[in-house]
């Protein structure tokens, strides 16, 4: 292992963890899902320090997921390089020149005022921009997302765009929520990829956190996002 880090800092409960979730991830897969079928597991990053975070990387949790563009900022230089990044959480049309450059996919565009302004940056960088459309699929007025009834105007703008390519969909159910829920979104991911709409390929379907990972597999999802189950409860609470 390379020595260009900070030394090594062991975190026996984030190891427990790492092992109970892939435990619960195959088992779900296994349960549920035809074989072959993959599922990614990301580590959701906020309020951990580097250091943890690296240790998750270093045990094989190598996708990470960020949700504040100054956090990030603030910590980008100090992750391991082996790390892929996503951007997950709310973005300003303001905030996506600090991140354009540097995610491998922005999972939470929800309008098309915001993918018009990743296809111009993304178009100055001379890079094409993966995106998840994300869906407030529970309708809760305080969450971000586009509503079902606005996705296929997401889409289809978004299809136009010559910067910016659509991966999938993202959606956060709401706490609590029955498998009808689940079902339902996993409903949406198949019947848009059946349309086979030109620049829009529902490779991914990123549903399921620390609560409902195992029900989210059951429902089709193929990345799950997971904070304080990897890394223990959260400092402080979250907007
Ligand atoms: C915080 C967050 C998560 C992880 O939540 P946990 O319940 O801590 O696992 C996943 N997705 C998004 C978009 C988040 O903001």
């Amino acid at each position: 292992m390379a020595q260009n880090q900070t030394d090594p800092v062991e975190y026996p409960d984030v190891l427990e963890n790492i092992k109970e979730i892939c435990y619960n991830v195959e088992n779900a897969k296994a349960k549920y899902r035809k074989s072959g079928d993959e599922v990614r597991i990301m580590a959701v990053t906020k309020t951990v320090p580097a250091e943890k975070i690296n240790f998750a990387v270093k045990n094989g949790f190598t996708l990470l997921g960020e949700n504040r563009v100054q956090e990030y900022l603030s910590k980008k230089d100090l992750y391991d390089k082996t790390a892929e990044v996503q951007f997950i959480g709310h973005l300003q049309t303001n905030k996506v020149k600090y991140i354009v450059d540097e995610v491998s996919l922005i999972q939470s565009v929800d309008s098309l005022k915001l993918a018009a302004e990743i296809d111009r940056l993304a178009g100055k960088k001379g890079r094409i921009m993966n995106v998840l459309a994300e869906i407030n699929i529970g309708g809760e007025l305080s969450k971000s997302g586009v509503s079902v009834e606005g996705l296929e105007e997401l889409i289809y703008g978004i299809s136009g765009m010559n910067n910016i390519s659509l991966k999938g969909l993202m959606a956060i159910p709401p706490v609590g929520s029955g498998e009808e829920v689940f079902d339902k979104m996993h409903g949406i991911f198949l019947s848009v990829k059946e349309k086979s709409i030109p620049n829009v390929s529902m490779d991914i379907l990123s549903m399921g956190m620390s609560g409902d990972y195992e029900t989210a597999i059951k429902h089709g999802s193929n990345l799950v996002r997971i904070g304080t189950r990897l890394f223990g409860a959260r400092k402080y609470l979250e907007g």
